[in-house]
């Protein structure tokens, strides 16, 4: 995804960085004006480690583009692709304009004291409020990629077997499930639900054999603190009994199992916070419909997906679903459209980037009038008197 889009950054910049051409009020006649995009100056990027080439390279593509000068901050827990990108950021790219800065949390918090023109944020939504707060007392611009319980609604009408691979490649092949936008859980009819666990298990038996622990195509867990995270919210009292598929695991190979729960208490833990890994549980309703309320009382998502053939059930989720992206009838794929914006809303993120918008979320757009000295209007000035009418 970062070659691609410095391959489109190359291609379109002269385009992006071209001064836009606006129409002009009757107050300036005669005069033209244009929007012109500057660079913001020096900006801090800190990324996370689920993508931690493209979610650090990504932002950079954009902050350069737009003319800036770039401090990277890598994910400490990617700790191998972090000193790669340090190291081949010094030897192939100009210092002068990009360098990496290793470390955890006491160098990011370091680094969150200097000043900066911009601060370009991907992680979770408690870090996200540090930055932010860090970012205030400076007046510092920031952009905040943060996650959130991305829902999948599946209506009874659909192609269960496309839609289930597509929950598969949104669930499990896609980082086995430690991605922003992944699946997170499925809100699905009371009709539907039994055929759409038992497609959605064969298809990962199909995509990843019948021995789920010895599966070479899944990621693992990140890390033996995420392992025991997303244990604690299987073995919760009132969830653990709700397993329907999976549930093994082995924290040797930090491996869990594909996991599918059923009807999990809306206030158990797995249904509060982000699962961020191989567990998906699957809420049933009386009527689809159901399940736009459902969505709305949590806090707005990265991203909703709907699997539907009803063209009124599509239009009313777009216009009633509040997240940061969508698609209807696949997932993640969105992430891939570079004239889509992508980030989050409320509690998911603000700003947005991928294409033009990172070149956007880096500039500032200047407001430039400008005149001539002909039409110098006497309305303008005082004094005012009778018959002669104010101009502003
Ligand atoms: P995190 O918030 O813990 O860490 C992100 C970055 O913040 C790292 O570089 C880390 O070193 C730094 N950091 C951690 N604690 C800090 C502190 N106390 N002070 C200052 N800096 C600190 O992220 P995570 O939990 O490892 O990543 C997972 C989260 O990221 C999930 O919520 C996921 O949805 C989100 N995410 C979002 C996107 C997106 O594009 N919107 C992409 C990937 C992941």
């Amino acid at each position: 995804m970062a070659r691609s889009s410095c391959k489109l950054a190359l291609k379109e910049l002269k385009q992006w960085m071209m001064p836009q051409k606006v129409e002009t009020s009757l107050a300036t006649y005669p005069s033209s004006a244009e929007i012109v995009a500057e660079p913001l100056g020096v900006v801090l990027v800190i990324s996370t480690w689920n993508f931690p080439f493209s979610l650090s390279l990504d932002p950079v593509i954009g902050a350069i583009a737009a003319g800036n000068a770039v401090v990277l901050k890598p994910s400490e827990i990617a700790s191998a692709t972090s000193s790669l990108l340090s190291r081949l950021v010094g030897e192939y790219m100009d210092k002068s304009a990009i360098i990496v800065v290793e470390g955890a949390v006491a160098e990011t918090s370091a680094l969150l004291e200097q000043k900066w023109d911009k601060i370009f944020f991907t992680g979770g939504a408690r870090v996200g409020r540090i930055v932010m707060a860090a970012a205030a007392k400076n007046l510092t611009p920031v952009t905040l990629e943060l996650g959130g319980k991305c829902p999948a609604v599946v209506d009874s009408n659909v192609n269960l077997q496309v839609t289930s691979r597509r929950i598969v490649a949104g669930k499990w092949v896609c980082n086995n499930g430690q991605a922003c936008i992944g699946v997170d859980y499925i809100i699905t009819t009371k009709e539907l639900a039994p055929k759409l666990i038992a497609t959605l298990v064969s298809v990962v038996e199909e995509i990843f054999g019948k021995d789920l622990m010895e599966s070479k195509e899944r990621s693992r867990i990140i890390n033996s603190f995420h392992f025991k995270r997303l244990v604690n919210l299987l073995e919760e009292d009132k969830v653990s009994n709700k397993i329907v598929f999976g549930g093994q695991r082995e924290e040797s190979q930090l491996q869990i199992a594909p996991t599918i729960l059923l009807d999990v208490p809306e206030d158990s833990m797995i249904m509060q916070e982000e699962i961020f890994g191989p567990l998906l549980p699957i809420i049933t309703v009386e009527r689809l419909e159901d399940s736009f309320a459902m969505i709305n009382r949590k806090p707005k998502p990265l991203a909703a997906y709907l699997f539907s053939d009803d063209e009124q059930i599509k239009r009313k989720f777009v216009q009633n679903i509040y997240a940061g992206g969508m698609a209807i009838n696949d997932t993640i794929l969105q992430v891939t459209v570079p004239t889509l914006p992508f980030g989050g809303v409320g509690e998911s993120g603000m700003g947005s980037y991928h294409g033009k918008f990172s070149f956007d979320a880096f500039s500032h757009k200047k407001a430039v009038l400008y005149r001539s000295f002909a039409g110098d209007s006497p309305t303008r000035y005082p004094p005012y008197t009778p018959g002669k009418k104010k101009q502003i």
